[in-house]
This record gives C-alpha cells, structure tokens and sequence, in this order.
C-alpha cells in the first residue's frame, strides 16, 4: 500500500479521459517528423498541451532552443521527480523509433498529475522536453547547462515490440575516420594517385575481420560519408562515421584503440594518412534502478498491462538516457506498441508507432509514469531506497 494509492485512480481516469487528445497530439507529431535539435513544431505543440493543462512551461531550457521544462502546478517544495519527454525522428524513416508515443506519454502523465489540483504530499514534478536523442545527446547538453539539478529521480517510457520494465543499453563512442591521398586521372595517370576511397574499403574490412575477436554484445558499424567526387577522378578524400558500442565505457575505449590501430593500418596499406576523431560526448549504458522499476512494474499491473516475457530475440540499443542514469536514479522502462519481432528504426516500426498498439502503450505509458512518480514522492522511504539503489549499483560507465 503506498500513500498514493487514494489518487491513483482518479489519474488513470484523467489520462483515459484526454486519451483522444494525446493520440491526435502523437498523430500529429508522427505525421511531422523532425530531425534532431529542429523539433520545432513538436516543441510548439507539446509544451502548448502543456500549458493548457496549466503546467508552467519554461521553452528553450539548457540552450536548446526545442527544449523546455514543464513544472506541474499544484507541486513545490520537497524532492523533484522528471519525466522526460523525446520527440525528434529519424532522417529519411520518420517516427521509426517511436518518438511521438514517449512525448505523448509524458505530456499525458504530466496532464494527468496536473489534474489534481494541489499533490496531497510535498515534492515537484516536471516534464522535461529533452531534444535530439537520435544522435545528438540532447540528455547530455541539457544535464550539462545543469536542467537535471535538483532532480531526485528520473524517467521515461520508450516504444518496442514488448513491455519490459528492464533491458540494458550499450555505451557508444562515435568515430568519424578520414583518408587523405591523393587526386589523379584515374585513366591515364593512376599510378600518379593515392587512393582514398581504397583506404577507407580496407578500413571497412579490418573491422569486419576485427568483428569475429570482439565481445559478443559489443557492435561495430559505419557508414562512408564521402567515398569520392567522380569516377575519373581517383579518390583524394573519404570519410566515414562509425558507432563503437559496448556494455560498458571501458570497453568502447578498448574498441576505440583497435579502431584507431585498423585506420592508421588502413592508411599503411594504401599510402594515405588517416584522421581519426573520436566524439567528446560518450554515451553511457543504463545504470538500472531496482527500486523504481519495481514500482513501475507494479503500476503497470495495476492499471492491467503487465511486463511481457523478453524472448531474447533483439540486441540492445543505446541511450542518451543513459547518461542521465549515470548521474542519478533513473528508469527507462519499454511499452508495446508493435507486435513482437517488429526491429526498431525500420519503415514497419514507423507505421506501428501510429497504430492501435501505439495508442495502448502510449496511455499506459502515461498512467505508469504519472504514478509511479507519486509512489515516489508519497513515500520518502520509496526515494531514498532508490537513491541508495543507485549508489550500490556499480558504475557501468
Ligand atoms: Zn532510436
Ligand atoms: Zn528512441
């Protein structure tokens, strides 16, 4: 029994009764998609739900112009609880992860808590709008121009083929590789030129062969951003982007130093000189926190859509959202809105995440955010088990 349960009901209630006007809002935002940092209608139309629900909306926090901060009236002094909202796509796949469901849930949550008028015990809420997951670390920037201080615990929900409260995350660094050679008559002076475009293949091969001596959850994957102008043209410069991606930060260091090795191989082998730069911003994996996952499971039970059996059949992502885990308690519990085996950033998972199902997930997703934070503000105990959860947990960064 948590001092919150006598609410309880009445916030699923609120988030049934404004179910329509979410699923209009993620439709909306589905049919819309914008790319990281530029998510400016998504940032219009959610922080006006927001403050038509009478939330205090801060637009433009952390110097991130589609990033804002919501404070849900009604709540003040004490611990501060953030539900985190993402809402950028995914160039040329649109909403393939599903964006437009977690923006809604939190908004829905942060709707749904508003509507009680004044919290019947102390403690904030927020819903904060994080900008550029897919690929900018939004997370990262908004907890560096300090957003995130003052907040006690975190969370959001996240859209897949299943309902599992727990899955880890990968750490990532990310690497782009140059190749410098040099420009000749790729017909008659051939031998006058360096190849770069062979550099960077003969990169891509060294990773391929360095694959099979790698962990088994650790991933290696790139893409040439420039392999060349013309085909008369022998190659002076190639680049190429590549995520590094481990269990833990140590590791994508350790793959790092054997990337950098195959690159300046590569180089060798061609007579190119290569650059290799390595993003500052690392990604973390996901530090889990037993306690409030525990009771967003429970939540999830309550309000009857129970945690689906992980069948094992897909990897693990990455989050910036693990970033903020590092830095305090945070969940990030996946919701259901495909069918099983749907992969995430594919073109079916883009139609799915308007779907019936995205509908369900997104509400329950709601109802299960909204109250779970007030478990945890109405129980002190709850907040400081989770707070020692997440001092005992070892670092994984
Ligand atoms: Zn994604
Ligand atoms: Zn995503």
């Amino acid at each position: 029994m948590s001092g919150a349960d006598a609410v309880k009901p009445k916030v699923a209630e609120v988030v049934d009764r404004i179910a329509d006007d979410l699923e209009r809002l993620s439709h909306r935002i589905h049919a819309s998609p914008e790319l990281a940092f530029k998510e400016e209608r998504a940032h219009a139309w959610l922080t006006e739900f927001l403050e038509k629900h009478g939330a205090r909306v801060e637009r433009g926090v952390g110097g991130l112009a589609t990033a804002f901060r919501a404070t849900i009236p009604g709540t003040g002094a004490g611990p501060t609880i953030a539900i985190m909202a993402e809402y950028d796509a995914l160039p040329g796949i649109g909403h393939a992860c599903g964006h437009n469901v977690i923006a809604t849930a939190g908004v829905g949550a942060g709707a749904a808590l508003a509507a009680l008028g004044t919290l019947p015990f102390a403690g904030r809420i927020q819903v904060i709008g994080t900008p550029a997951e897919e690929g900018g670390a939004g997370k990262v920037k908004l907890m560096d121009a300090g957003v995130f201080e003052g907040v006690d615990a975190a969370m959001m929900v996240h859209g897949r083929c299943g309902t599992q409260v727990w899955r880890p995350s990968l750490g990532i660094i990310k690497v782009k590789a140059e190749f410098f050679g040099q420009a000749a008559h790729a017909s008659s002076w051939p031998w006058r030129g360096v190849n770069a475009l062979n550099a960077v293949i003969s990169l891509f091969n060294a990773l391929d062969a360095m694959r099979q001596q790698i962990r088994p959850d650790a991933r290696i994957h790139g893409v040439i951003t420039k392999g060349g102008d013309q085909a008369n043209i022998i190659p002076e410069y190639t680049s190429a982007e590549f995520y590094l991606r481990a269990t833990t930060v140590a590791y994508c260091r350790e793959l790092l130093r054997r990337f950098t090795l195959a690159a300046e191989g590569a180089a060798a082998a061609t007579g190119c000189r290569a650059q290799v730069t390595a993003d500052p911003t690392v990604h973390e994996p996901l530090k889990a926190n037993p306690t409030m996952a525990e009771a967003f499971k429970r939540n999830l039970e309550y309000i009857d859509f129970p945690e689906d059996p992980d069948d094992g059949q897909a990897g693990y992502g990455s989050t910036d959202c693990g970033n903020v885990s590092q830095r305090l308690p945070t969940i990030h519990p996946y919701i259901r809105i495909s069918p099983d085996g749907v992969p995430g950033h594919s073109r079916e998972f883009a139609e799915w995440a308007r779907s019936p199902l995205a509908r369900a997930g997104m509400v329950a997703g709601a109802k299960a955010l909204a109250l779970t934070a007030l478990d945890l503000l109405a129980s002190p105990e709850a907040l400081a088990r989770a707070r020692q959860d997440f001092t005992r947990e070892g670092g994984n960064a």
